[in-house]
């Protein structure tokens, strides 16, 4: 993964040695010596990652510079390491205040550093998406335009914190500095507080393996996406990287600092708002991708994504595929007499039929129009020319009451089968079968079921 990094230092020393250590991992190093300088920069460059001095002798501190870019729309999703002397407990504490993700304490250890800059990054590829995917949305109105900043609203509100620990000071001490902004529980006692956005393990702890439970966290199906706060000895820089590399996401030292755990908790939450908000975003954006937005049933591309795996299966010698295709009668002339808004109310109406007429096993789609496939997996033809006949009879077995028109109308449909087993049948074959079908059912005066399955199609 390879990124541009910006290094902010007033030594040039330091610059040098950090630049050394990020390109000989491949990354693209931009280099500023001062406050307003790096604001600047990574307005015009807008890096993937910002490493932040503090201490910084004339115009603006690290605090500010980083209190800048978090408050600028261009650079505020631009992951922020504060670079602080060892101990410096105050500046680490100002710094995550101020907005930073991260610290790293000088000197800076090679380990922590490539951990915390992988795990940022991969942050930043997350959240780059789910902006990109905001900012599509609401170009094509399918998410709606919000007054604020999604990502900022997402950055706020109180979650659900997850201790597991056997140091009874230390429990009390997180419970106290955590329940300011968030519900905490033990484990064993969560029941009420609803599933965690966040769990801090102790990998320091005498009564249980803190690792065990970090490797089975980051394995379960429902907590892998949860971040993992990891207690460590300080010193102990052996537990801390296998903490990480077992999937913590971030580590904080004993004694634990109230001001740090806060700011840290706070971090890590608003990475999971992110990724959940992504997720959702994602399933939103897939379902919209594949449904018909007039009638809710599938549209041609998913058909499409769907027939052609089911024929290759079939003509493996899997189970047999058959397609019907629909066309409502004369919907035209509905249309010209009583307007598209009665045309839709049609569609709509016989999409409920359809999709209430077919198995959970069949897929409904509409291929435009008044047009409409029903794919059905392991379906014979002489099966599912039954199934056909039966939808037709239902379809014509009570006319359609339309908004605002007097009388409801009566509507029959023209269904076409067709039937692929073993063969050289590709999608488009068995529509064009199954079109063919349907023209002869037309011909022959329409609300009818004619087939073209297995013995008439050889
Ligand atoms: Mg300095």
């Amino acid at each position: 993964m390879s990124a541009r990094i910006l290094v902010v230092d007033d030594l040039e020393a330091n610059r040098r040695l950090l630049e050394a250590k990020l390109t000989a991992d491949y990354y693209e190093v931009l280099m500023a010596q001062r406050g307003e300088e790096a604001v600047q920069l990574a307005k015009r460059e807008r890096p993937d990652l910002i490493l932040l001095d503090v201490m910084m002798p004339g115009g603006i501190d690290g605090y500010e510079a980083c209190r800048r870019l978090k408050a600028m729309p261009e650079t505020r999703h631009i992951p922020v390491v504060i670079l602080t002397t060892l101990d410096d407990r105050d500046n680490k504490v100002r710094g995550l205040q101020a907005g930073a993700e991260e610290f790293l304490t000088k000197p800076i250890d090679d380990v922590q550093l490539m951990a915390r800059v992988k795990s940022l990054l991969s942050l930043k590829i997350v959240t780059d998406e789910l902006r990109l995917r905001e900012a599509n949305g609401r170009r094509l109105g399918v998410i709606e335009e919000l007054r604020h900043d999604p990502l900022e609203q997402l950055r706020l509100s109180a979650g659900n914190v997850l201790l597991v620990d056997d140091n009874a000071t230390q429990i009390r001490a997180m419970q106290a500095a955590l329940g300011i902004e968030h519900r905490v529980s033990l484990l064993g006692e969560e029941a009420h507080a609803g599933p965690p956005d966040l769990v801090v393990v102790s990998v320091a702890a005498k009564s249980f393996d803190g690792f065990r439970v970090i490797a089975r966290m980051r394995s379960g199906e429902p907590t892998r996406h949860l971040p993992i706060l990891a207690i460590v000895d300080c010193d102990d820089r052996k537990r801390a990287v296998r903490a990480l590399e077992l999937g913590a996401h971030d580590i904080i030292t004993r004694p634990i600092d109230e001001d740090e755990i806060i700011a840290r908790a706070r971090t890590l939450m608003r990475r999971k708002r992110y990724m959940d908000a992504l997720r959702s975003r994602l399933d939103q954006s897939l379902e919209l991708a594949i449904t018909d937005q007039l009638t809710n049933l599938y549209n041609r591309r998913f058909m499409n994504a769907q027939l052609g795996p089911l024929l290759q299966r079939a003509q493996c010698g899997g189970d047999q595929v058959s397609i019907m295709v629909i066309d409502i009668d004369h919907f035209k002339q509905c249309n010209d007499t009583y307007g598209h808004d009665a045309g839709d109310a049609v569609l709509r109406e016989f999409a409920v039929r359809l999709a209430t007429n077919t198995r959970p096993s069949d897929f409904a789609c509409r291929m435009g129009g008044e047009e409409f496939v029903v794919i059905m997996p392991r379906t014979a033809g002489d099966i599912a020319c039954l199934a056909a006949e039966r939808l037709r009879r239902h379809i014509c077995s009570s006319p359609f009451s339309v908004p605002g028109l007097p009388m409801p109308l009566d509507i029959t449909v023209s269904i076409g089968v067709s039937c692929a087993e073993r063969g050289d049948d590709t999608p488009d074959t068995l529509i064009k079968r199954a079109d063919e079908a349907l023209y002869e059912a037309k011909r022959a005066g329409r609300n009818r079921v004619i087939g073209r399955t297995g013995a008439q199609a050889a």
